[in-house]
């Protein structure tokens, strides 16, 4: 029996891992859920999977958590704050932890988990992309294993022989990373100036929490799996390729020196990656359909545009930059998204404040977590300042202008 504690339980993919864990119940047991602000939706998954222990992410609503959960009939432990969170990932009450936290918010419960050797299901990639070797290398110290959720990744780690191998050993040629092209793929770009935060999150073949589906509409989440590929699997840089798929069937593919392309295929649904991250190296039914080849009929493949989704390019020069120069854009893509969706900057401002960002924060080498904080916060400091320096755009422009004769 796994114990596994769902860290984002309340999130997308927090949702769908609970989904298949309830399938299982002789096999896997949500025995910690956690969330940020979400007291209802909390109460109701506690209710539904009976956990030992509940977190709340906001000190100030434990009270409201512990009410709520005494006038549902749930008896558990309850904790709140950032301290609580970390102990919960590392703490006895689970042996598994779903790392399901969206944005830096997740690292440090993240590499809690890992550090204390947990089996840790990872789909938090901003923390993998913001502290790579430090994750990997609490990992190895941890004695645990790490399995990609990231349905990319998961395709690549199934189509990899066991574990992390030296892939030059393994005859792996390149990791060819597919993407969907996101809900804007055929857009000009002066189309894409006018995007709105309800079109960028309606994504065309998953649905996903908000933040993730702006990442991929603007390709900065392909970008930040670029970075996150090449941790996990070592993978240079150059022996990592993108490839546009729209219909979303094919998740990635290993290229071997022979010749031979290997790919996962499966209908996009998270479940798919999730249980088998779950039950490695067993697999469980997922819940997910059948495959219908036949009806699909046919699949295809295109090259990205770097001009017209630019975060792409940014998040590939800052692999190449290496030091902290991902953390960096991870930071820089969270303020500027999180801008977005408050309709505070228009969707091509993200990449400008991105790369802005980029050319402002001073590189160095992040041998430790302070250095990687340090960068997070600098990176955030660089994001704010620039979208309240930039020139007002489009339609943003226009909301400002009412939002200031409403004032006068
Ligand atoms: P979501 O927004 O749906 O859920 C996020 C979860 O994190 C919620 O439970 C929320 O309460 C919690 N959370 C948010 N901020 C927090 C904070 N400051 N402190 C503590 N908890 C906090 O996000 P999602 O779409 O489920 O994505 C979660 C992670 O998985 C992201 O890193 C994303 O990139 C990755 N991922 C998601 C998908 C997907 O299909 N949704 C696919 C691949 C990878
Ligand atoms: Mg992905």
């Amino acid at each position: 029996m796994r114990n596994i504690a769902v860290l984002g339980a309340t999130g997308s993919i927090g949702g769908n891992t609970l989904d298949v864990i309830a399938r299982h119940p002789e096999r896997f047991r949500a025995s910690v859920l956690t969330a940020h602000r979400q007291v209802e939706a909390l109460v109701a998954l506690c209710v539904q999977h009976r956990p030992d222990l509940a977190v709340i992410a906001d000190p100030a609503l434990e009270a409201d958590l512990s009410r709520r959960l005494t006038a549902a009939g749930v008896r558990c432990e309850i904790a709140s704050g950032h301290a609580a969170l970390t102990a919960a990932a590392s703490g006895n009450l689970c042996d598994t932890v779903v790392a399901a936290i969206v944005g830096a918010a997740g690292l440090e419960s993240t590499l809690a988990a890992a550090r204390a050797g947990k089996h840790l299901l990872l789909a938090n990639k901003e923390s993998i992309v913001m502290a790579g070797p430090l994750l990997l290398h609490a990992v190895a110290a941890g004695g645990g294993a790490l399995v990609p959720v990231d349905s990319e990744h998961n395709a690549i780690f199934q189509c990899l022989p066991g574990g992390r191998p030296d892939l030059r050993r393994s005859g792996v040629r390149r990791l060819v990373l597919t993407a969907s092209g996101g809900p804007f793929r055929g857009r000009t770009r002066a189309e894409l100036a006018d995007i709105t935060p309800d079109q960028a999150c309606k994504h065309p073949n998953w649905v996903m929490g908000r933040k993730i589906s702006v990442d991929s509409a603007t390709l900065m989440n392909k970008g930040l799996e670029v970075i996150e590929a090449h941790h996990l699997f070592g993978a240079p840089a150059e022996a990592i390729d993108v490839v546009v798929h729209p219909q979303s069937l094919v998740h990635s593919m290993v290229e071997y020196v022979d010749g031979s392309v290997l790919a996962q295929l499966g209908n996009p649904d998270m479940r798919t990656p999730i249980a088998h991250a779950l039950a490695y190296p067993e697999r469980v039914d997922s819940g997910v359909a059948q495959l219908d080849l036949v009806q699909v009929a046919s699949l295809s493949f295109e090259k990205p545009d770097y001009e017209r989704f630019p975060c792409l390019a940014l998040a590939m020069q800052a692999l190449s930059a290496g030091g902290i120069a991902s953390a960096a854009l991870n930071a820089a893509n969270e303020v500027a998204v999180e801008a977005f969706l408050e309709r505070r900057i228009g969707f091509t401002d993200i990449a400008q404040t991105v790369a802005a960002v980029l050319d402002a924060v001073p590189n160095q080498r992040p041998d430790e977590l302070a250095t990687v904080l340090e960068a997070d916060a600098a990176a955030r400091r660089a994001a704010i300042d620039f979208i309240a320096r930039r020139p007002i755009a489009g339609r943003t422009a226009v909301h400002r202008d009412r939002a200031n004769r409403a004032l006068q």
